[in-house]
């Protein structure tokens, strides 16, 4: 078989009565060969016991079909916010959920946790920066784990932390386990945040001079409905944003980053999963004018 270092894939579900089985099968039909998932709803953190999850049926499928397991992602629920401790009952639930998210993650065979930084909602960013940091260190003395935690860039939503690459700097070196710690780079994050990923180029270098290539352990590839700097956090279609299809073909393909994952997280249309055509043509190149319609 042909060896590539193109990792491409997107969210998939995982759903009664298939879950795991079902999320790969997902990932298959979309022509990918990765993909992330939430281990249960986004929205919450009620969780199915593993035991019910047919881990072990979708990690023999995974290998039928020649994965990469290790390039698997899993995404923490959004209600996840260890950034505020005003409320000490919210930030110790967010380190518990964090701990039993580690822990599932673990099950699947998988080594990448994507969390949001959450949000100081009132502390000030760097008060937001401390409790996160510290509520990381706590995870990472009990979850006996060694799935690390990636970061994810934030578009400046409200009071969100994460939002340049200088405060995802300052988490890090805030943390006492800064082995487990590494970054999501959201596309449609980083420009509502105010980079612009038209020159990828520039902002790989100063990644890598404020963070470090080696902490990039996974991209969202998400087109964005808003200009940059927009502070929105609302994703397109690929080629059907303010990014463009070239602009992001680049970020996919750029010689820095290959074998990492690229993970799309754009929105259906017509009730219909975009990801096939998006990947088909995020892989060869060629954009075809009004896919989507
Ligand atoms: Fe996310
Ligand atoms: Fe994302
Ligand atoms: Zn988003």
């Amino acid at each position: 078989m042909e060896k590539t270092e193109l990792y491409i894939g997107s969210h998939v579900s995982m759903n009664a009565p298939d879950f795991f089985v079902g999320s790969v099968k997902e990932a298959i039909s979309y022509g990918s060969n990765t993909f992330m998932f939430y281990t249960g709803a986004p929205q919450n953190s009620f969780r199915k016991p593993l035991n019910e999850l047919k881990i072990e049926e979708g990690r023999k499928l995974l290998k039928e079909a020649g994965f990469d397991e290790t390039k698997l992602i899993v995404h923490a629920p959004y209600i996840i916010n260890a950034a505020n401790y005003t409320k000490p009952d919210l930030w110790e639930m967010s380190i518990n959920t964090i701990v039993s998210e580690l822990r599932r993650t673990a099950a699947f065979g998988v080594k990448t946790l994507v969390l949001h930084p959450g949000s100081h909602v009132g502390m000030g960013a760097e008060n937001g920066i401390l409790a996160l940091a510290k509520a990381l260190d706590l995870a990472f003395t009990t979850d006996g784990t060694d799935v690390k935690i990636a970061l994810e860039t934030m578009a400046g939503k409200g009071h969100e932390i994460g939002i340049t690459f200088e405060e995802i700097r300052s988490i890090i070196d805030h943390c006492n386990h800064k082995e487990r710690l590494g970054v999501c780079l959201d596309t449609c994050h980083i420009n509502d945040a105010g980079y612009n990923v038209e020159n990828f180029d520039e902002i790989l270098k100063e990644f890598d001079k404020v963070i470090g290539l080696d902490r990039l352990l996974v991209v969202h590839v998400n087109d964005t409905k808003n200009p940059i700097g927009a502070h929105k956090d609302r994703h397109e279609n690929i080629g059907y944003g303010y990014l463009g299809f070239d602009t992001l073909y680049k970020v996919v393909h750029h010689p820095l980053l290959k074998g990492i994952p690229m993970i799309l997280e754009t929105p259906y249309y017509n009730e219909k999963a975009p990801y096939k055509q998006e990947i088909e043509m995020l892989r060869s190149g060629k954009f075809i004018k009004g896919w989507r319609d």
